[in-house]
């Protein structure tokens, strides 16, 4: 048995659907189980309309609201024949209008909780599972949409909802056995889940790849493939790096190390579950069926230069903390720490050097405002003793990491990298590397990210390396 996810560009066309429908029946021999995203664009939108509603804008949040039941139903009177066509359209109304019901109690109480962000954001997915199932029947492939809220329970931490596995895994096969060994194939909302009292969640953006594994997992799946608009994870970003290429095979913790730094491959999460039942999972193209893509899984390869890929992250901004009262001050990480996290701030890395002088959090731009005004107050005591000098933010800055499991244990990594770009002037802002030795990171300019980034790749001789099998 197969876990095969469909990403919201993969379901996000009338073309797109039809294609979707012709990899699954392809498929069948494998018992594919399916889980789908939204239409493309479909979540940012609620996630508009329900901000929308909040601020009692009802004229804008209606016209947004009847546009999304254009495109679900146009899309539907474009692929599904009468008898379908009639059950789907059907469908869409009654979610449409379910929708509208709660975006109008939005606009009275114009108030907007993460926990009602979440009923908004359930459904694109409510959406497209029923229609993904709709379309497949419609090609004689049996199969039957599944609400992924009757199985996958949470925590009530609305908009990152936290899965209670041993709950989720057996209402999952209890679920979606007795389809699956009936040769009917299940189509599953990704992204959404409930709590105990049957609350609707979700489990973060992106998260339908999260959706897969967990799906995988408790089923006990052969392999979970993540059907996407790429043909895999690649050497580099192929915007910035024309030679990128694709990576035939890495290992579960190179696609973390990866995926942490902002690939956009994979949702962080889904390695947890396949990691632990050892599923392999495939990253395939929607839209170039027959590359091979990538397979993650506990094997690798190593290159021979130990360096597998360069990652990188934009919309970040540096954030200091200095002063020499800092020296010996063992409470202050535990008090940046604590601030960051009060704040729900994502920190995508920090440092500090031995000397104590400073410490370096790069956070991303959009919560640079935040986390500054946080910490100026809790260090409020420190900046008027003079003990602490600046909270200072560096904006216009990048992340690049170089990742590779070759890398462990292997001296002059480092040397390469920073002599390739010391060779050409680009000045370090900040280093980590944490132990595991599996991914070296830097900040640099923005205004020199693209040049960083392809100075690496040539480094490392990723154009040419043989990373693929042997
Ligand atoms: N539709 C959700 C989102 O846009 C989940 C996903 O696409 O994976 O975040
Ligand atoms: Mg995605």
């Amino acid at each position: 048995m197969i876990v095969m996810k469909f990403g919201g560009t993969s379901v996000g066309t009338v073309e797109a659907l039809q294609q979707v429908a012709r990899i699954v029946a392809q498929s069948r021999h494998l018992q594919p189980v399916v889980v789908v995203s939204a239409m493309s664009g479909v979540t940012d939108t609620l996630r508009a309309i329900a901000a929308d509603a909040s601020q009692g804008n009802r004229a804008d949040v209606q016209c947004r609201i009847e546009d999304l039941r254009a495109r679900h139903t146009s899309t539907v009177s474009a692929l599904l024949s009468t008898q379908e066509r009639e059950g789907m359209v059907e469908t869409v109304t009654y979610l449409i209008d379910e929708l509208e019901n709660v975006c109008h109690g939005i606009t009275l109480l114009q108030e907007l909780s993460p926990r009602t962000i979440d009923l908004v954001s359930s459904f694109g997915e409510r959406l497209s599972a029923p229609l993904v199932s709709a379309v497949l029947r419609e090609q004689g492939v049996p199969s039957t949409p599944y609400d992924a809220r009757l199985s996958i329970k949470t925590d009530d931490r609305y908009t990152e909802a936290e899965v209670d596995f041993a709950e989720t895994n057996s209402r999952l096969v209890e679920g979606l056995r007795p389809a699956v060994d009936a040769g009917t194939i299940p189509v599953i909302t990704g992204f959404i889940g409930s709590t105990q009292h049957d609350v609707t969640t979700t489990l973060g953006r992106g998260a339908s790849d999260y959706t897969a594994a967990i799906v995988g997992s408790a089923l006990k799946a052969d392999e979970i493939w993540i059907w996407t608009d790429v043909d895999g994870a690649m050497t580099a970003d192929p915007r910035i790096v024309s030679e990128a290429r694709v990576l035939a095979k890495i290992s579960y913790q190179e696609a973390a190390e990866m995926s942490y730094f902002g690939a956009k491959v994979l949702h962080p999460k889904t390695m947890l579950p396949a990691v632990k039942d050892r599923i392999p999972i495939r990253i395939k193209n929607t839209f170039n069926p027959s590359t091979t893509g990538t397979l993650i899984s506990e094997e690798t390869v190593s290159s021979p230069l130990g360096v597998k890929t360069v990652t990188n992250i934009d919309h970040v901004c540096l954030v200091t903390i200095e002063g020499s009262g800092l020296i010996g001050m063992p409470d202050t990480p535990a008090r940046v720490f604590k601030t960051t996290a009060q704040h729900q701030v994502n920190l995508i890395m920090f440092t500090q050097a031995s000397s104590e002088h400073d410490i370096c959090l790069v956070i991303l731009d959009k919560e640079s405002d935040t986390v500054v005004k946080a910490l100026l107050s809790e260090f409020r005591h420190e900046l008027e003793r003079g003990s602490l000098e600046a909270i200072t933010v560096q904006p216009d800055i990048a992340v690049v990491a170089v990742v590779g499991e070759g890398m462990k244990g292997t001296p002059g990594i480092a040397a390469r990298t920073f002599g390739a770009l010391g060779a050409h002037r680009i000045n370090i802002i900040a280093i980590a590397q944490g132990s595991s030795e599996l991914n070296i990171s830097f900040v640099v300019d923005r205004k020199e990210l693209k040049e960083t980034v392809r100075l690496v790749h040539s480094a490392f001789e990723l154009d040419k390396s043989v990373t693929s099998d042997k």
